[in-house]
């Protein structure tokens, strides 16, 4: 790719990695304002330190804070308006976000409704103009959600307003600048106890952020950089993801290999941040909302028939290859790629033929993102070779 063709980069999250981080660096926590909205999950953010870290970062800073610790594995509408209210009941003037995805990307749509009370169309059309200033401490190595723009959440109502019973609800993307984190602080040792099903899926949805974005229409020099760095930091600590079996225990997980992870994710966010995903993200979105999949793993599922898919067109037109400089970032061929990738994912999902053909006749939006346009029988084709 000419570096000079066209570039437009921009990633404003300043990143403070390193063992402490929150508590070392919490001068630039400081400049957030006086009273933080806390937002975490239900637990982990308590049992694995960060928490405390957190609100001894915001003690010694002389700030103020109220906890809302309700946010739930893919976060609702419901969810964000209630944590919207509780900081405006509050008079909070900055999100301070702590855990997984799901807790940060709901404190993201918190950070729009801490300032005003907008209607759901205006919150998930974007059209706000301001947001509170939020931090983010991931606790997972993933989503990469402390260096994008964006918040994923689940409309409960569907975009047309459907009941759930009617097909309604869907994973829906917020993306605005206004969401991109001011600072986020990596600290790998909160990871200690993740277990191996959270470490594998995160992983793997670090990955096809990197992937993804590799293989986006929306590409650039930059981009392409940091997702080849991604994947090779993935790939690098394969080893220790397929030694990680359900029964070992969390501990010995290598605590070098989960910060090379978190440092991978950050980076695959920055990627995603400027490419958005592709085709896998918005047809992973079904697995979640109907069988209730993990997100990493819903993509996991996808990539091999994805990229199978890439490769077969790309030699078939005129397209310019990406696959051969892909697998030169994965260190390797499509084919043991993919037998990793199986032994990562296991014994895969099944669906029926009705779900085969409601999820192939779904219009996709990343699929227009994708740098090859999938057809809608390309698009059933990869479903059932994924799941059928
Ligand atoms: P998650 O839903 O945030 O967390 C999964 C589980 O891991 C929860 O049970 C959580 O417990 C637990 N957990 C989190 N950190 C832990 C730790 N350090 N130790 C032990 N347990 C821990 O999962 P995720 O995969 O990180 O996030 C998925 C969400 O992110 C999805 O909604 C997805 O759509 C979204 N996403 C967003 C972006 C973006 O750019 N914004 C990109 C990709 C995906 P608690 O609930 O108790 O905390
Ligand atoms: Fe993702």
């Amino acid at each position: 790719m000419n570096p000079v063709s066209t570039l437009n980069y921009f990633m404003p999250t300043r990143i403070l990695a390193g063992k402490d981080s929150v508590y070392n660096e919490r001068s630039f926590l400081a400049q957030l304002g006086q009273k933080a909205l806390v937002v975490t999950g239900k637990k982990s953010a308590r049992i694995n330190g960060a928490y405390d870290d957190a609100v001894k970062a915001l003690t010694a800073n002389g700030q103020d804070y109220v906890l809302y610790d309700r946010v739930m594995a893919n976060p609702t509408d419901t969810c964000v308006y209630e944590a919207g209210a509780l900081a405006r009941k509050e008079g909070c003037d900055f999100v301070l976000a702590i855990g997984g995805g799901s807790p940060m990307d709901a404190a993201k749509a918190a950070a729009v409704l801490g300032i005003k009370d907008i209607p759901k169309e205006d919150l998930f059309g974007t059209s706000f103009t301001s947001a509170l200033p939020l931090a983010a401490v991931p606790t997972t190595a993933g989503t990469g959600s402390e260096t994008t723009p964006y918040s994923v959440l689940v409309d409960t109502t569907g975009p047309d307003g459907k009941t759930p019973k009617e097909g309604g609800p869907a994973k829906r993307s917020i993306g605005s600048p206004l969401l991109f984190p001011r600072f986020a602080f990596l600290d790998a040792k909160y990871m200690a106890g993740l277990n191996r099903e959270t470490t594998v899926n995160t992983a793997i949805d670090a990955l096809s952020h990197a992937v993804e974005g590799f293989l986006s229409r929306r590409a650039n020099y930059v981009s392409d950089i940091l997702a080849k760095e991604s994947i090779c930091l993935i790939m690098d600590n394969v080893e220790p993801l397929l030694a990680f079996t359900v029964d070992s225990a969390a501990a010995v997980f290598p605590a070098e290999a989960r910060e090379k992870l978190l440092l991978a994710s950050a980076i695959a966010g920055m990627v995603i941040a400027q490419t958005g995903t592709a085709l896998p993200h918005s047809m992973g979105y079904l697995f979640t909302i109907n069988w209730n999949t993990d997100h990493g793993r819903a993509n996991g599922l996808l990539l091999k028939s994805f990229l199978f898919w890439c490769r077969e067109r790309e030699a078939a037109a005129s397209i310019s290859p990406r696959i051969p400089e892909l697998c030169a970032a994965l260190g390797m061929e499509l084919e043991p790629f993919f037998a990793i990738l199986e032994k990562l994912l296991g014994q895969r999902e099944k669906a029926s033929e009705a779900e085969l053909q409601d999820w192939g006749s779904q219009p996709m939006k990343n699929g227009a993102n994708t740098y090859i346009q999938p057809t809608q029988e390309e698009i059933l084709r990869i479903y059932r070779e994924s799941v059928g």
